[in-house]
């Protein structure tokens, strides 16, 4: 192209052509929605020239993690909706963690693809199913292994939101109702979103001292499901687990060479941030927001060790012994970890060092996002 065929060219930046090839300097020029690479010398001109010397080029970020579902539709300001672009992210996936807009504030996945088109958008926008949506939506908020009936109802609620567009399948197995599932229902939902040929997306079930376990059931879920495995904002919070991706990162490098498709991403900085709410153990949950309350409204329960059944709470590390960095999240009892089947729990393929005690606290906080 010669003349000023282009709208807009950017001249004299390094590009990263987005294939993995290094660095080169090279002029870009943007028409009716297409980017070309305009080859050495080229006299093509454009109504705008952007001069990007001693600046990088690059094609738009997609960031896999985001919580921004709604964030557009709830009117939080132009500045704010617009933040991610101004930082280069062209797309955003949402609806992890397992939690998604939808089936719940918003109907469906055409219901949420309807809200959003109506506002428009200063970028790209892909949700997740998000796991404990679906449950919440079949099962309700109760503590309890999913019945045949139900799970087969949570398989067709996700198979429909993936048919309509829906990118994967996501779960969030330290927060409730989610962590209430066990390996087997997030093996069977997870073979719904392979057939689709879309990815299982997991917040591990534990982050912390039993996060090598976690990586564990995430990979035994892909493996038997045949889904894409990604593990989400990857970590090893809390004194106990320091270290631990020294385990988990070869770990998932074999995984791909030999021949797994799974990815991991990391959060940008050192922090962590989640709900005040997942600082309590699940059994505080149970049945939902309104019995969450009604329990912290009870002085002998919410001092933290006077659990409602047996299996909660055995543990008793104190929350400033935990604060110090002890460092254990809510251990999954092994009625979660056992599968339908009857599979014994699994256990971490690696000694970290662990807590005095392996039976579950109701005492210790957890991080997580
Ligand atoms: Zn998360």
């Amino acid at each position: 192209m010669t003349g000023r065929d282009f709208e807009l060219i950017v001249r004299g930046g390094l590009l990263a052509d987005g294939t993995g090839a290094p660095l080169r300097r090279a002029d870009v020029a943007v028409a009716e929605g297409v980017v070309t690479i305009l080859p050495a010398g080229s006299a093509a001109t454009a109504a705008r020239v952007l001069d990007a010397t001693g600046h990088v080029v690059a094609p738009g970020f997609v960031d896999a993690h985001t919580h921004s579902d709604l964030t557009t539709l709830d009117g939080i300001g132009e500045a704010q909706a617009h933040a991610a672009v101004l930082q280069g992210v062209t797309v955003e996936i949402c609806g992890n963690c397992g939690d998604s807009a939808f089936p719940g504030r918003l109907r469906d996945f055409a219901a949420f693809a309807r809200a959003h088109a109506a506002q428009g958008r200063a970028n790209h926008l892909a949700s997740l199913v998000g796991h404990g949506t679906v449950r919440a939506s079949v099962v309700g908020h109760q503590d309890r292994v999913a019945t045949d009936a139900e799970l087969a109802e949570m398989c067709r609620v996700l198979d429909e939101a993936l048919e309509a567009g829906a990118v994967g399948l996501s779960s969030g197995l330290i927060y409730a109702p989610g962590s209430y599932a066990d390996t087997a229902e997030l093996t069977a939902l997870a073979s719904v979103a392979a057939r689709h040929r879309k990815p299982y997306v997991t917040h591990l079930r534990d982050e912390m001292s039993q996060v090598e376990a976690a990586l564990d059931e995430a990979v035994r879920i892909a493996r038997d499901s045949g889904a894409a495995l990604h593990v989400s904002h990857h970590k090893t919070a809390g004194r106990y687990a320091w270290g631990g991706t020294l385990r988990t990162l070869p770990r998932l490098n074999r995984l791909r060479a030999a021949g797994m498709d799974v990815t991991c991403d990391v959060y940008p900085y050192t922090a962590g941030s989640t709900a005040l709410a997942a600082m309590l153990p699940p059994w505080a949950h149970d049945g939902g927001r309104e019995l969450l309350l009604k329990r912290l409204g009870d002085p002998r329960r919410a001092s933290g060790c006077a659990s409602p059944s047996p299996r909660a709470c055995r543990g008793g590390r104190t929350p400033s012994a935990t604060a110090a960095g002890t460092g254990s999240r809510w251990p999954a009892p092994p009625t979660i970890w056992a599968s339908r089947a009857g599979a014994s729990p699994t256990s971490p393929p690696n000694t970290a060092p662990t807590p005095s005690t392996s039976s579950p606290s109701c005492c210790s906080p957890r991080t997580a996002t």
